[in-house]
């Protein structure tokens, strides 16, 4: 299994934001549905080492995220929701600072790789700050995967991108979630029926379903995905 999730618990002063949820992933595109608030970056932030939890357990590529928080960051790839880029960097020179701190050998190669699988040849001689928002988001899928991560952690990928540069971000996650495992957090429903294979919806720190697309339509009588994640997160 990639991900193990057992019992995570993250309480932020009086705060419960994660509440002893358990789950695993294997290769595959999960994603990580529930109203803003429900504690789904929370829980990716404790998954990529970004903070502690509470309480619980987790690991990554069968590392402990405590004990072992070295050996996941380099099995994992996380575009978190606000990402934050080096605006005043070209492009390569990004990725290419990114490579230094991953040690990766012919960085050179590898660089030309991800910048031919997340579209950006166009844009790649830009600096980053003059790229558009869509871009913008491919320069982070494309920092995410550099290291080629077993998991990916991706926050809202997709959000404020116009329906053009959605389609292409989707593709990449599809193809990159036949080899991978990712976690994506997203509200667009029609995004979740495109790409995902499984789904967790979090409602208040706890998960409400866990289970394939289809058996969630299967459960819940063929309604659509949005009345199912309405029905069971609107308390
Ligand atoms: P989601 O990603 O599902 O929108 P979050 O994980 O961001 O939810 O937040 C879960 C809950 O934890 C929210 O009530 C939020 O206000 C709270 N929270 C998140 N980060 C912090 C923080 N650093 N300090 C205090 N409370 C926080």
């Amino acid at each position: 299994m990639s991900i193990r999730v057992e019992s995570l618990t993250k309480i932020y002063g009086k705060q419960k934001a994660v509440d002893g949820i358990s789950f695993s992933a294997q290769p595959g595109v999960l994603g990580f549905l529930g109203p803003n608030g429900a504690g789904k970056s929370t829980t990716m932030k404790i998954l990529t080492c970004f903070i502690p939890q509470t309480s619980g357990t987790a690991s990554v590529c069968g590392f402990d995220i405590e004990k072992q928080s070295l050996d996941v960051r380099k099995h994992i790839g996380y575009l978190p929701e606000s990402n934050s880029l080096y605006l005043d960097m070209y492009v390569k020179e990004s990725l290419g600072f990114i490579a230094g701190i991953h040690k990766i050998s012919s960085p050179e190669k590898r660089i030309a790789q991800v910048i031919e699988q997340t579209g950006l040849g166009p844009e790649q001689h830009k600096k980053v700050g003059q790229l558009s928002k869509g871009y913008r988001q491919r320069v982070g899928l494309a920092q995410a995967i550099l290291h080629d991560p077993e998991v990916l952690i991706l926050d809202e990928p997709t959000s404020g991108l116009d329906p053009n540069q959605l389609i292409g971000i989707r593709q990449l996650i599809t193809e990159l979630g036949k080899t991978k495992t990712i976690v994506l957090s997203t509200h667009i429903m029609q995004e979740v029926e495109a790409v995902c294979d499984n789904v967790i919806i979090i409602n208040k720190g706890k998960i409400v379903a866990n289970d394939s697309l289809q058996g969630l339509r299967n459960k819940n009588k063929d309604i659509s995905l949005e009345n199912i994640f309405i029905n069971l997160t609107n308390n």
